[in-house]
Formats: structure tokens, sequence, C-alpha cells
């Protein structure tokens, strides 16, 4: 390899176009090529999921290109869930346990621009639109390209790194190589958008402090607010209950049933529901991510590595932590690509296998737990005992969204903040009285450690 690699991105999504600022920070140059026309000018594709929750790893990310204030300034925090019941009725849990903390509701085509912004007044980036990439030979290092106005281009490239999203193109160049370990499982539920507009008098139709849930067991949809003060909605339903809603009158008829206080809100609420596609929610896993041939090194980045299912709000955030950390190994490597890439690839799988789990674990926490008095209890209990140990006990929901530990590390820490609340409960120790007891007990089981 020559001493400045050529190094192609492919994808300009969130991580691809983060990516490629990182790295020509550091001197090198990088040429990102991108499917779709300059997404700045043509807008957002239909049905592609409007906002997303942005949060601590998100916005850590962000502020290493001096994105962080502005996208927190183009954002709407939501302190909590709130909770809407069949009858109609709200109520509201707040994410931390001293109500303050929140996550963040951003345009993902806002952020996307900003990115690409950035990206593109860095010198040492060039971004290409319109370059669909249809074959990488990890032989010879050439990438293939469709245009959008059908040509083929053939660059060539020593280091491709893949942010080109769950289906990657990148990474079928390696699907059938002895060694790749790949795994795609698809949820049941499929995802469709629809949307509550603002009020006749310009205001929000529901709470902007909050990340709305109407939980209904096997389903659920979820409401995030705009700037426009429209709440972008999403239903997270088993795929055939889509289909089976099939007149506009069954439509209303099912929406006034079961969603009462959102359906008098959605005007729009048959065509969209006709018109806005169902999306699917898939897990994706694979290893290794870094894949050499003989002229080339292939790593695979954010969803593209990692695809993981929407319910804790994580898949973005971890796709552009991802990219701090191929930053950070190169430094760690003193600018060694197949060092930096070999150790990336090892300190992020277990990382993004445990924030997977949680995320499916989340989706029954949010369609079905949240509803039952025993979970609300626990919830309650852990938020007096994080006032009342600060530091000592948080919630995995806080570990996960308001701090950078390692997603590794949080099942872990949550087993042992488990146990030594149950140590408490086995002295006779109410939870909310007993502080100083969990406190005393994890005190001892730091010393045995
Ligand atoms: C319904 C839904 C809600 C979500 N909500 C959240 C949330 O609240 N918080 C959160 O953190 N995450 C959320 N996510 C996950 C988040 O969207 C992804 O994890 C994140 O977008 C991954 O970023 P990425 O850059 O790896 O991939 P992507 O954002 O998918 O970007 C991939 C890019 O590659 C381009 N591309 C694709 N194929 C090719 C090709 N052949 N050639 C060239 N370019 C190509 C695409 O056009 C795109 O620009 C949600 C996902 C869904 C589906």
């Amino acid at each position: 390899m020559t001493e400045q690699p050529r190094i192609a991105i492919v994808g300009a999504g969130l991580a691809g176009c983060l990516l490629a600022t990182l790295l020509a920070r550091r001197g090198l140059e990088v040429t990102v090529y991108e499917r779709r026309d300059d997404p700045r000018r043509t807008g957002p594709e239909r049905g592609r999921s409007i906002n997303l929750a942005v949060s601590a790893r998100g916005l850590d990310a962000l502020e290493r290109v001096g994105l962080r204030e502005e996208s927190l300034g183009r954002a709407l925090p939501m302190h909590g869930r709130m909770i809407h019941s069949v009858a109609g009725a709200e109520s509201f849990r707040s994410y931390s346990a001293d109500g303050t903390r929140a996550i963040n509701s951003i345009s993902r085509a806002e952020l996307n621009a900003s990115l690409l912004d950035v990206a593109e007044k860095t010198p040492g980036v060039t971004l290409q639109f319109g370059y669909r990439l249809r074959e990488l030979n990890l032989d010879t290092g050439q990438l293939s390209f469709e245009t959008l106005d059908g040509h083929r281009r053939r660059p060539h490239a020593d280091i491709v790194l893949a942010s080109d999203g769950s289906y990657s193109a990148a990474r079928r160049a390696v699907t059938f190589r002895q060694d790749f370990t790949f795994s795609q499982d698809y949820l049941d539920a499929g995802y469709k958008e629809l949307t509550i507009p603002a009020k006749a008098d310009g205001e929000f139709a529901l709470d902007p402090d909050a990340l709305h849930i109407w939980p209904r067991g096997e389903s659920m949809m979820i409401a995030l607010p705009n700037l426009d003060r429209s709440f972008t909605c999403t239903l997270f339903w088993p795929k055939a209950d889509f289909a089976e809603l099939e007149t506009d009158a069954q439509i209303r008829d099912y929406f006034a049933r079961n969603y009462p206080d959102a359906a008098p809100l959605m005007p729009d609420l048959v065509d969209d529901f006709r018109h806005n596609p169902v999306g699917s929610l898939v897990t994706v896993k694979c290893w290794p991510w870094v894949h050499r041939g003989e002229r080339v090194t292939l790593a695979l980045v954010g969803d593209a590595a990692h695809a993981i299912v929407p319910f804790f709000g994580q898949g973005a955030n971890c796709a552009l932590e991802d990219c701090v950390e191929i930053d950070r190994c190169l430094d760690e490597a003193g600018g060694d690509w197949q060092r930096a890439l070999d150790t990336y690839e090892v300190r992020r799988k277990a990382n993004c296998d445990a924030i997977a789990e949680m995320a499916l674990d989340n989706f029954v926490e949010m369609r079905e737990r949240v509803n039952s008095k025993v979970f609300q209890a626990k919830t309650a209990a852990q938020h007096a005992l994080e006032r009342r140990l600060p530091g000592h006990y948080v919630s995995r929901y806080e570990l996960v969204s308001f701090t950078t530990m390692p997603y590794a590390q949080i099942p872990d820490r949550m087993r042992k903040q488990n146990r030594a609340t149950a140590t408490a409960a086995g002295l006779g120790v109410g939870v909310v009285a007993g502080g100083s007891v969990v406190a005393r007990a994890m005190w001892r089981r730091r010393r045995r450690r």
C-alpha cells in the first residue's frame, strides 16, 4: 500500500459523513460515494424515519466535528415517555431519576445535511452523489458504481469503508467468503409512519416534551415531535395486521377504537396509512468486519456491520460511535490502518451485540411492560435508588442513553446493581429507605473483587 492510501467511503448517511470528516481532519484524502442524488437538494425519501432520538453517544460524536450545539439547537428535548392508554388517558414517566435528562428528537434529513455540509467544507473530502455501488473486487481494489445517468465508473481504492446501511452492497463482496459469519433476523413486526400535524393555532397537538407511546401488547404506536410542531408517529405492528385494514372505514374505525385520543389529531390518517410503505425491522450480525484482499482492505461500519431494531433509539448513536472509535484506533496505531481496523472491530463487536439485544428487549418493554403495575413500581423504585445513591445505582435506560459507557459493560453493571439491591431487600430494608445499606452492600462487593 502507498503511504497515503486511497480511501473510499461507500454511503453518505450519518456514519459515512462523520467518518469522512474525521479522516480528512487527519490529513487524509477521502472520496465518499452516495447512491442518492444530493439529499440536501432532493429531500428525504418517503417513509424513511423522519426523525431520530439522538442521545449522549451521538452528541459526543457530533461534538468532535463541532455539530453538537447546532444539532441541539434544532432538536426537541424529550424528558420522558408519555403513555397513552386505550381509554385515552395519559401518564408521564421521566427518563432520569431527577427528571432533567432528555433524549433529543432531531430531523434525520437535517442532521444528514449538517454532516454533509461539514464534510464538504473539510479539505480532503470529495463527495460523489448518484454513485450506487454495484460491485467491489477485493483482489483488484476496484469498485464498480452505476451512476444516476446509467454510466459505470470504476475507481480503485486501498481502503474501503462500507457505511452503506443494513442492506450494504459492499458487504456482498464478502458474503460468500469462507469464515464470514452473517445473520439477518427480521421481526414479524414492520413499521409505517403517520403524521399528527400542528393544530389550527400552530401549536403542538400533544406535549412536545415527551416521546409518546400507545402500548397495545403485541403492537404499539409511538410519536416524536418535529420543529414544525407536527409529530411523526410510527406504527410497529405485526406485518399481517397492516394488510387487514382494507377500506377507509376499517382504518378509521380501528384507530378510533385503539388510539382514541390520537385518531382525531390525524386528518391525513387514511392517506398516510394507504400510501406510506411498511418498513422492515432487521437485526444484522456478522463477523469479521474487516476483510483483506490482495489490494484492498474493507471494513464494515454502522448499520452495514450491525443493524439493530430501533426500540432503544440507538442505531444512529451507535453508528456514529463506530466512527469515533476508528478515529481513536488510528490515533493509537500512529496511523497504521491495518492495526487500527483490527482494534476497531474487536472493540466494537461486543458492544454492538449488546445494544442489539437490549434494543430487542426494549420492544417488549415499550409495547407491553410499560402497562404493568409491577414494571411501574420497579421503575419508581429504581429512580428512588438513583436519587439516594447518585452514581452507584443507575438505570439501564440512563446508562444507554445518557452515558458513553461501553454497551457491553451495561448488562454486567445491571446484574451487580440488582444483586446489591436484592441483598438490601434480603436485609429487610425497604428499597427507598435502604439507600445506605445498598451502598454498603455494593461497597463490600467491590472490595471483595
Ligand atoms: C423506523 C426507524 C427509526 C429509527 N430511530 C432511531 C432513533 O431514534 N435513534 C437512533 O439512534 N437510530 C434510529 N434508527 C436507526 C438509524 O436510522 C440507523 O442506525 C442509522 O441511520 C445508521 O446509519 P448508517 O450511516 O450506518 O446507515 P444509513 O443511515 O442507512 O446510511 C447509509 C447510506 O448509504 C447509502 N447507500 C446505500 N446503498 C448504497 C450503495 N449501493 N452505493 C452507495 N451508497 C449507498 C444510502 O443512500 C445512505 O445514504 C431508526 C431506524 C428506523 C428504521
